[in-house]
Formats: C-alpha cells, sequence, structure tokens
C-alpha cells in the first residue's frame, strides 16, 4: 500500500517537473459572469449564440458542417456543447474553430474541443505562436505556465482572407492591439425575410495599465490600436457582436426566453458610442 503511494507520488512529481511547458494555469476569471451559463439562441439567419452568460460564442450553420467563433474558459466547453445541442445541432458537425484573440477566456476550451471534433483551427497569422505556446508569450498573461491549453492551428490567415464552408464566406479582418492577431468576421446571413451584414468584432479594449510604450514585450501595439480604431470606423454592416457580450450590450437586447428578433441587433449607434469610448482609453495610454 505504502509502496504504491510512493510510486504514484513519485510519478506525479516526475511528470511535473518533466513538462513545465504543458503545465496550464488559467488566470482568475476578471467576472463570475464569465463561467454563467446562458440559454442558447437564433441571433440571426442561421447565426447561433451558443457561449455562456458574458463569453460569447458563435455557431455559424450550413449544409457541410459548422463553424464555431471562441469557446471561452476551459471549463465552458460543456456549456458550449449542450447549448449547440439545445439548438438541434450535432457538435461533431463543428468543422471550423476560429477565435477573435488569442486570450485563455476565447480560447480556453478551443485545444480541447478540436480534438473531441477533430475540425480545422484557423486564426489570424500573428496569434499563431501565442496560441501555440498556450499565451506564454503573451505580452500581458504570459510566463511561465500557459494560460490555456495549447493549440496547433491548421490554416494561418491575413487580413482579408476567406472562410469557406457551405455556402458561407467569412471575410477575415485584422484587428491587432487587444492581441498581435485580434481579428473580427464580416459575413452575411439570411433569413426568409431579407440578408444581413453581420460583423463580429474585436472591440480593441486595452487592458495595460500603463502607457502602451512600456510594453517591451509588444513594441506596435500603440500604432497597431491607432490603425485598428481607424478601420473599424469604417466598417458597414447591419448587425454587430462582439468577443464579451456585455461590449455590445447583449442582455439589453436580448432577454432569455425571448424569439427571433434580429433587428435588436441592428445598433449602429451603439457600435460608434462603444468605438468613441475605446477611442478616449487609446489616447490617455497612448
Ligand atoms: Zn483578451
Amino acid at each position: 500500500m505504502m509502496k504504491k503511494l510512493y510510486v504514484a507520488i513519485a510519478l506525479l512529481f516526475l511528470l511535473n517537473i518533466s513538462s513545465p511547458a504543458q503545465q496550464v494555469k488559467e488566470p482568475k476569471a476578471f467576472s463570475e459572469e464569465w463561467s454563467k451559463p446562458y440559454p442558447p439562441f437564433r441571433i440571426v439567419g442561421n447565426l447561433y449564440y451558443v457561449g455562456t452568460y458574458d463569453l460569447a460564442c458563435y455557431l455559424i450553420t450550413t449544409q457541410q458542417g459548422h463553424i464555431l467563433i471562441n469557446t471561452g474558459l476551459a471549463n465552458s466547453e460543456s456549456q458550449i456543447e449542450s447549448n449547440v445541442k439545445k439548438l438541434g445541432f450535432r457538435f461533431s458537425d463543428i468543422k471550423i474553430l476560429l477565435t477573435t484573440q488569442a486570450h485563455f477566456d476565447h480560447v480556453g476550451a478551443m485545444a480541447s474541443i478540436k480534438k473531441k471534433t477533430q475540425a480545422k483551427m484557423m486564426v489570424d497569422e500573428k496569434d499563431a505562436s501565442t496560441l501555440k505556446d498556450g499565451g506564454r508569450s503573451d505580452y500581458f498573461f504570459g510566463g511561465d505556465a500557459s494560460a490555456f491549453e495549447p493549440i496547433e492551428p491548421d490554416r494561418l490567415l491575413k487580413d482579408r482572407e476567406i472562410i469557406s464552408l457551405g455556402d458561407m464566406q467569412l471575410t477575415l479582418l485584422h484587428h491587432p492591439g487587444h492581441t498581435k492577431g485580434s481579428c473580427s468576421f464580416l459575413f452575411i446571413v439570411k433569413d426568409d425575410q431579407k440578408s444581413y451584414q453581420v460583423l463580429i468584432v474585436n472591440m480593441p479594449s486595452i487592458i495595460v495599465d500603463g502607457k502602451l510604450s512600456e510594453v517591451t514585450k509588444y513594441p506596435e501595439m500603440s500604432s497597431d490600436y491607432a490603425y485598428t480604431l481607424k478601420a473599424m470606423k469604417g466598417i458597414s454592416f447591419d448587425v454587430w457582436l462582439a468577443s464579451h457580450t456585455s461590449q455590445f450590450n447583449m442582455h439589453l437586447k436580448h432577454k432569455s426566453g425571448d424569439g427571433y428578433n434580429p433587428k435588436v441587433f441592428i445598433d449602429r449607434k451603439g457600435y460608434d458610442q462603444a468605438l468613441a469610448e475605446l477611442q478616449k482609453d487609446y489616447h490617455s495610454k497612448k
């Protein structure tokens, strides 16, 4: 009995010191709303909300399989999977995985979902190295331990590159600053009434407290934010959504149990106001 215990302890110790790179230490969630469950719903056309209360995850369905954008925290996987099922779709039909940014609150469950679904993971090329090292090279959350399980992307994407599945075509918009490869997705969906231009945007929020020029691990940060803030002002769309529900006030627009009503997400004014706020924050830190 004792001997078995010693062997087990020795084995654990060995595993621990022999592979520090494999250690995942997920940072503490900023808000308890990040893990709170939320019922899935149809946003517009073949676009569905499948995320947690605040960590937005989107499912785009097609006849040839589905696209999942963002995966929340490591423990969000079961929520996302049950949300997809509740909507009547199969988790195993997810063929493409995307993310708006390589931070632990959006790619926490990515490696595990990739393994489970065998889907192809595609990422903005500038976030590829951070994805591969589990965020250890990130300017903010980086360090000795990975913030999320490392992910090996299948395809690297450049600005304006098209992601196709079935009859869907998504255009990637490179929106760096929050991470080196933060990005947004622009695409058209239809319902039986009309078609909508949808923008799933990674808002250029700033998580560093001091001046951007002091972030030595990301020297282009300030010019990247300036580029992104300018580029975002020029985008045309009908519906906008973001990486966190709080960023586009989802819970003011949609209450759980509400019926299908894409009109509530048509909100250019809210988008422009949110960008103006971020522009101010950028101005004080640049
Ligand atoms: Zn982030």
